[in-house]
C-alpha cells in the first residue's frame, strides 16, 4: 500500500493530484507557527506556505491545519536543501475549528481530517456526563464520527452502570470501557483504526489519552522519524503531531486539540432530540416555560426528557450567545478606540439617545 493512503488519502485525493505532475500529495504531520513538516511519498519535509496561498487566504482557516492533506512543491532532492512550499489545501472532509488565539471572530482550525474522534472520560473523579455532552457537540460539529472512550476501567467498581448511562445520552455514539491494565481494550481500540483512518483523542487532562496514544503508537514513531529523503539539511524542532498507529491508521495530537471550548461549536447537532421535540411546540419562538402546547414541557412531564439534560442545553445556548455578546462588545470597544465613540453607535445601525423635552 502507498504511504500516503496509509496515511488517510482517499482513491479521490490520489487520483486528483496525479492531475498536478509538478506538485506531491502530501500531509500536515507537524505545524508550529508558520512552520509545518509534511510527511510525502518520499519521507517528511519541513515546509512553509507559498506566497500565493498566504494572499489568496481570507481567514486563517485556510491555512494549512495538522491532517490537511496539501499539494506541495518538494525542494530539489540533489541539494536537500530548504523547505518544501505549500501551494494548495485539498477540500477537508471534517474539521476541529476554535477561536484564533488574539482574535474576537476570526476561527483556526486545529486539526483536520480526522474520522473518528475518541472522547475520553474517566470513570472516576473525571466522570462528568455533562462535560460529555460538551465534546459530543465538539465533534459531531467536526464532521467526524465520535466514539466515546470510559478510561480507568480498573478503577470504577461499577462500569455497567456509568456505562449504561453514557449510552443512553450518546445516542449515535458507540461507547466503550477502557483500561490501560487490560490489553484486550488496545486491541479494540487499535482495531477501529486500521490503515487510512485518522483518529484523534479529545478530553480533560489526566484521563489518559496520552497512555493510550503511546499504547497504540509504540515502536511505530521511531520508525518514522529516520525515514527522511527529502529537506534534508534544514530542521525544525517541531514534534510530530500526527503519529502512525501499530499496523494501521494514524492518530492526530495536538495541544489545541485539548482546549477546544463550546464558542465556535453548533449545539444542534448533540441536542437534536431536544430541537426535534421543540419543533413540534405549538409557538415556534417557544421557551418552554408556561407556554401552552409545549411539547418539550411534556417530555419533561412523561419523563422522556431528562431535566438536567435540558438544563445543560440552556446553559451550553447561554454561554455560547455570551460568548458572542463578549465578541461584540470587544469589538465595538476597539471601534471606539480607532474611530471614535459616536461614529462606531452609528455604525452599530443604533438611533442616537434623545433628550427629553
Ligand atoms: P492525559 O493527560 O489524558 O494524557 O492522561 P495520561 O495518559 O497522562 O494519564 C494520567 C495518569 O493516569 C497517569 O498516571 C497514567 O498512568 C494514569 N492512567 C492512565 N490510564 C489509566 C488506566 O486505565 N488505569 C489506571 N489505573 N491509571 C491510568
Amino acid at each position: 500500500m502507498n504511504i500516503m493512503a496509509q496515511y488517510g488519502a482517499d482513491e479521490r485525493l490520489l487520483s486528483l493530484s496525479l492531475s498536478y505532475p509538478a506538485l506531491t500529495l502530501s500531509r500536515v504531520t507537524a505545524q508550529h507557527r508558520n512552520q509545518y513538516t509534511i510527511i510525502t511519498e518520499l519521507g517528511d519535509a519541513p515546509a512553509e506556505v507559498s506566497g500565493k496561498l498566504r494572499h489568496e487566504a481570507l481567514s486563517t482557516e485556510d491555512y494549512p491545519a495538522v491532517g490537511d492533506f496539501v499539494l506541495a512543491r518538494l525542494p530539489d532532492t540533489d541539494g536537500g536543501i530548504g523547505f518544501a512550499i505549500l501551494q494548495q489545501v485539498m477540500p477537508r472532509k471534517s474539521a476541529f475549528i476554535r477561536k484564533a488565539a488574539g482574535s474576537t471572530h476570526d476561527t483556526q482550525v486545529v486539526a483536520a481530517n480526522i474520522d473518528i474522534a475518541f472522547l475520553c472520560m474517566s470513570l472516576n473523579e473525571n466522570y462528568n456526563i455533562r462535560r460529555l455532552e460538551r465534546y459530543l457537540a465538539v465533534a459531531w460539529e467536526s464532521g467526524a464520527t465520535p466514539v466515546v472512550l470510559l478510561t480507568k476501567a480498573d478503577l470504577c467498581e461499577r462500569p455497567a452502570e456509568q456505562l449504561a448511562q453514557v449510552r443512553a445520552l450518546a445516542a449515535g455514539a458507540d461507547v466503550l470501557t477502557t483500561s490501560i491494565l487490560d490489553p484486550a481494550a488496545r486491541q479494540t481500540i487499535l482495531s477501529l483504526v486500521p490503515s487510512g483512518v485518522t483518529a484523534a483523542f479529545l478530553g480533560s487532562s489526566g484521563v489518559g489519552k496520552s497512555s493510550i496514544i503511546n499504547l497504540l503508537t509504540e515502536d511505530v514513531a521511531m520508525a518514522t522519524a529516520e525515514i527522511s529523503r527529502v529537506g534534508k539539511g534544514r530542521h525544525t524542532t517541531t514534534h510530530r503531531q500526527l503519529l502512525p498507529v501499530v499496523g494501521g491508521g494514524v492518530v492526530i495530537d495536538t495541544p489545541g486539540m485539548r482546549e477546544l471550548g463550546v464558542d465556535t461549536i453548533d449545539l444542534r447537532a448533540a441536542f437534536a432530540d431536544i430541537d426535534a421535540l421543540a419543533a413540534m411546540c405549538r409557538f415556534s419562538d417557544c421557551r418552554h416555560g408556561n407556554e401552552p402546547g409545549c411539547v418539550v414541557r411534556a417530555a419533561l412531564e412523561n419523563g422522556t426528557l431528562d431535566k438536567r439534560r435540558l438544563e445543560n442545553y440552556h446553559k451550553l445556548q447561554r454561554e455560547a450567545r455570551y460568548d458572542g455578546l463578549a465578541c461584540r462588545q470587544r469589538e465595538t470597544r476597539k471601534r471606539e478606540i480607532l474611530f471614535g465613540a459616536k461614529k462606531s453607535a452609528n455604525k452599530a445601525g443604533r438611533p442616537e439617545p434623545q433628550e427629553r423635552s
